[in-house]
């Protein structure tokens, strides 16, 4: 079992051919059994019906984050003075003399100019569609056979990626069912991961936000919750990374992180060692600096218009 216990955050391990026969997804029952009883007070009976509003505004917010940034055209971005040089890097403009970027962008691949204004925002899109996980722990048969059922319920054109969230939620469903817990939360990880190599990115956000609270709750493999304080540098990662992109603050993403529970938790929260409210305040704490740096500097504008107010005024 070790070696499934080892599955999150160990890269060493990407590639290496695992055992799992015992997760054949043509068979969905488990004959390891052992922690039954726990398990069956653990899960939550009935899934919790959510409003997904706070989602979809969280979606609309990063689509407005990743649109395209820069000019195919081979154009200063500042005068729009055209440019001959095909390499990428920084640039200086021969008529405006002001400094801009050339560099391929992430959503097609395009060579594109942009200001440097927006290069923090064009770094940030990279890094949060970029290292994607695969998750490859699964057998080919197993693979086959979940593309056979899609197509049978009459889903057409399968993406690869259709057929891997419905991989990972057999063995997710798998690893729960037999008190894995700490695995199950490593195929939340993946899912993640595969949410945004599809740029879903406020899904992603929830899904790493579900696994930072399955962490603090230290789950593992026979059952058990233990409080942990301690973040996965991988998860801290990740989820830095899109908090950058969409220039979300922890501190106001409660909502988000309360959504992400609600929806995507199957424990019964008496189970639990850590509730949502204490997961999200060690969250918190963990991004605080991130938090500050993202505060809007604006003290100076309100004192400028103030004296002019009150210049008229005399
Ligand atoms: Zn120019």
């Amino acid at each position: 079992m070790s070696i499934l216990t080892n599955l999150f955050g160990s890269k060493t391990m990407d590639g290496l051919s695992l055992d799992i026969t015992k997760y054949d997804v043509n068979d969905m029952k488990d004959s390891d059994q052992f922690h039954q009883v726990k398990v069956d007070s653990d899960l939550k009976k009935a899934p919790e019906v959510v409003d997904r509003r706070v989602l979809m505004m969280y979606e609309k917010k990063f689509i407005e984050k990743f649109k395209k940034i820069g000019n195919l055209h081979q154009k200063c971005p500042y005068c729009a003075k055209a440019y001959k040089s095909l390499n990428v890097g920084d640039k200086k403009c021969t008529a405006c003399e002001k400094t801009f970027y050339v560099q391929k962008r992430v959503q097609d691949m395009g060579t594109v100019a942009f200001t440097a204004e927006k290069k923090s925002q064009f770094e940030f899109q990279w890094k949060a569609s970029s290292k994607i996980k695969k998750f490859k722990f699964y057998l080919q048969h197993e693979y086959d056979y979940i593309q056979q059922q899609l197509q049978k319920k009459g889903k057409k054109h399968l993406q690869i990626s259709d057929v891997m969230h419905s991989v990972i939620n057999a063995y997710a469903k798998n690893s729960l069912n037999s008190g894995h817990y700490a695995l199950y939360t490593s195929l939340m990880f993946h899912k993640a991961e595969l949410m945004r190599s599809e740029q879903r990115f406020a899904e992603a956000l929830e899904y790493y936000f579900y696994v930072h609270f399955l962490h603090t709750n230290g789950v593992d493999n026979q059952a058990n919750f233990k409080q942990n304080t301690v973040i996965n540098p991988e998860l801290r990662e990740r989820i830095a990374d899109l908090l950058a992109l969409g220039n979300i603050q922890v501190k106001k993403a409660k909502d988000i992180f309360d959504y992400s529970i609600m929806h995507l938790s199957v424990f019964n929260e008496s189970s639990l060692s850590v509730g949502t409210h204490k997961s999200y305040s060690l969250l918190m704490k963990e991004f605080k600096l991130e938090d500050a740096l993202k505060e809007e500097v604006k003290p100076m504008r309100s004192f400028v218009l103030y004296t002019n107010k009150t210049s008229q005024a005399s």
